[in-house]
This record gives C-alpha cells, sequence and structure tokens, in this order.
C-alpha cells in the first residue's frame, strides 16, 4: 500500500520522536533495545543533525563542559599471539608496526611528566600480548604502577589483557591500578569474526575480575569493521550492563597486513551518529573517542563533542599516528570545553548508585 505521507511529515514524526526521547534521558531515564536500535536506523542527514543536537544537549546535562583526557604508553609492542585482525601488533600478520620487549621504568616515567605536562588524568600501560599471570612480569609491573601512583603525575591505568586469576587483578588494585581497559570490541554475535584465539566471554570475565578487585572498567570497541548498526547497538547496551566507566570509541584505521586492511571506511557522518547513539544510552558514562579519529573524521574532528563525545585519547595510539596534542588542547579551548585534569574524578557509577558486582550480572552471562 501506498504511504500518503509527504517526506516533510516522515521528519517531523521523526523530529518529533527525537525529541521525546531526548527529554526522556534528560530527565534520567535510561533507553530501551527498541528506542536505541531506532536511533541507530536512522538515516536522513536531517535526522542525523537532530540526534546531535539532542546528543550535545544530554553531554552538557551530564558531562559539563569537561572533557577527560587520557593517553597510553606501549610497554610492550608487536608479536602478540592473538589474532585480533584489525591489530598490527599480532604475530598471525605481516606488518611495520614496531617490536620490542618490556619497557624500562624511565619510559614510563617520561611519558608521565609530557601527561603531566598536557594536562592528562589518566596514563594507560598497554602491553601486546594475551594477558596476564602471576609471575616477575606481574611483580615488575605492579612496581611501576606503584611508583607511576606516587609520582602523582598521571593516574595508572592498564590495558594488560585477559586476566584469568581474581589474584591478579587485586594486585593490580593494591598497586594503585585504578582504571583498566579492556574492550568488548563489538557484538557477542560479530566478535569471532574479530578474533579466534580467545573468546567474547573471556573478555567479559576479565571484566568482572576486574570489577570485583574494586578496579574501574574502561571497555568500548572498534567501528567500521563490518559489522551492523545492529551490532553497535548491542555493543552499547552490553557496555552499559556491564558497568563500564569510561567507553573509548576507536574508528578501524586499516594497517596494510591486516585481514580488515581492505575494509571500506565508514562515512563521517555514520562515526558521528554512532557516538551520538552511545551517549544516549550511555548518559553518564565518559565517552572516549580515541583510535582512527583523525583519519576517518578530518575536518569534522571537532563535532565528536557535538555529538556527545566527554573525553578525548590525545598523544599518539598504539600504532599510529594522531594530531599533536597541542592542537587537540587548542580544539577544545576554541569550543569552550575544559580539559583541566584537576577537576575530574569518575563522575558516572557513583551517580547510579549500584555497586559494580550487581550492574554487570544480567546480559553478558
Ligand atoms: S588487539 Fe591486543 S590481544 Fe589482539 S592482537 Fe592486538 S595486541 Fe594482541
Amino acid at each position: 500500500m501506498l504511504s500518503t505521507m509527504t517526506s516533510d511529515s516522515v521528519d517531523a514524526a521523526n523530529h518529533d520522536r527525537l525529541a521525546a526521547l531526548g527529554r526522556k534521558v534528560l530527565s534520567g531515564h535510561p533507553m530501551t533495545r527498541a528506542e536505541g536500535e531506532w536511533l541507530f536506523s536512522l538515516e536522513a542527514s536531517a535526522d542525523v543533525y537532530d540526534l546531535l543536537a539532542w546528543a550535545n544537549r544530554i553531554r552538557e546535562r551530564f558531562k559539563g563542559n569537561r572533557i577527560h583526557l587520557c593517553s597510553i604508553v606501549n610497554i610492550k609492542a608487536g608479536g602478540c599471539s592473538e589474532n585480533c585482525r584489525f591489530c598490527a601488533q599480532s604475530a598471525a600478520y605481516q606488518t611495520e608496526a614496531p617490536r620490542y620487549g618490556l619497557v624500562d621504568d624511565r619510559a614510563i616515567q617520561s611519558a608521565a611528566e609530557e601527561a603531566q605536562t598536557n594536562g592528562v588524568v589518566g596514563l594507560g600501560l598497554v602491553a601486546a600480548w594475551r594477558g596476564l599471570d602471576e609471575g616477575p612480569v606481574l611483580d615488575a609491573l605492579c612496581r611501576q604502577f606503584a611508583a607511576l601512583r606516587r609520582s602523582g603525575k598521571a593516574r595508572p591505568d592498564a590495558s594488560l589483557g585477559i586476566i584469568k586469576n581474581p589474584r591478579v587483578a587485586r594486585r593490580l588494585a593494591e598497586a594503585g591500578v585504578e582504571c583498566y581497559n579492556h574492550n568488548l570490541e563489538t557484538s557477542r554475535r560479530f566478535f569471532p569474526q574479530v578474533c579466534s584465539t580467545h573468546t567474547y566471554q573471556e573478555r567479559v570475565e576479565t571484566i568482572r575480575h576486574l570489577q570485583a578487585a574494586g578496579i574501574k572498567i574502561c571497555s568500548g570497541g572498534i567501528l567500521g569493521m563490518g559489522e551492523t548498526r545492529a551490532d553497535r547497538c548491542e555493543l552499547a547496551f552490553s557496555l552499559r550492563e556491564i558497568g563500564a566507566s569510561v567507553v573509548p570509541i576507536n574508528i578501524l584505521n586499516p594497517i596494510p597486513g591486516t585481514p580488515f586492511a581492505d575494509r571500506p571506511p565508514l562515512p563521517p557522518l555514520e562515526i558521528l551518529q554512532t557516538i551520538a547513539c552511545f551517549r544516549f544510552i550511555l548518559p553518564k558514562q565518559e565517552i572516549m573517542i580515541a583510535g582512527g579519529r583523525a583519519v576517518n573524521l578530518r575536518d569534522l574532528q571537532s563535532m565528536i563533542f557535538l555529538a556527545g563525545a566527554s573525553a578525548l585519547m590525545v598523544g599518539n595510539y598504539l600504532t599510529t599516528l594522531n594530531q599533536p596534542v597541542e592542537k587537540d588542547l587548542q580544539m577544545l579551548k576554541d569550543l569552550g570545553l575544559d580539559p583541566r585534569w584537576d577537576k575530574h574524578g569518575f563522575s558516572d557509577q557513583e551517580e547510579t548508585g549500584a555497586p559494580p558486582a550487581a550492574r554487570h550480572e544480567p546480559v553478558v552471562a
């Protein structure tokens, strides 16, 4: 049957529905799955710009004008046993990414000094390996985390892969690790097409061990790997249910030599739409835009904040270059956003009132 609605009336209906959903989130009510799926399904650019405007209001309501800055330092590079198909550091692929063993304390302290100079809140120590267990490497890392904490230069964060032993998580917490990055990467459905050497469930269990030890979770994913919009929506709801405090959104920067080298780039507006949908679903979390932003968004980079981002990864990424930190800081200043780190703690989960163990049980088990 032919519709008698004009395109104008369709737009007006979307405009009204977006406004109703925006007001619902602003008043503290969580989005339903069906509502999230509808936001992800919007196609018309007029609707997407409308969505961005509401996402910006939600960011302002829950995060103010504060921007949380993080940096990373690669403490062990390349030669990883895992086969994540986007990753230049996997030993399974021939890439030009650097390879080196565990760095010494000086490299970490120098990264911490740079972070402090740039007003960065968290410094993540990142290692390219499957995961971490008890032993001399954990002992050395704990000494480094404790030294970083004592220095007061940056919050000691970690991204050290899969943890199967709850004692490892407790040791990291005792050493001062406050936040651990472990991305779900994508939906549970799509994950086997991203990696086959470990499972989505192992990632979920790692997050549970860390939460049980009292460590905050930084967990997000990568856009543009061939996933559907429904996969992105699923990821956003899984991150809400698992209780992530910081949600990094990476956009695939296809690396020659990796199986995802030929994935077509996402249109910038679709990336911004995804960020905005995440802000609707995760209104209080730090939504951090990380790897791939410069290459994929180009001149639209500053629009990530209009789309609802409240955090930024600055400095270089693990295997690719970012734009200079000074340029990012100038962008924030020009937008009237405030990255001063001494004022920022985690402001997401405390407001929800639920303890970590209760928050993540329902969906990801
Ligand atoms: S993403 Fe991490 S676990 Fe996967 S291959 Fe790269 S370094 Fe290894």
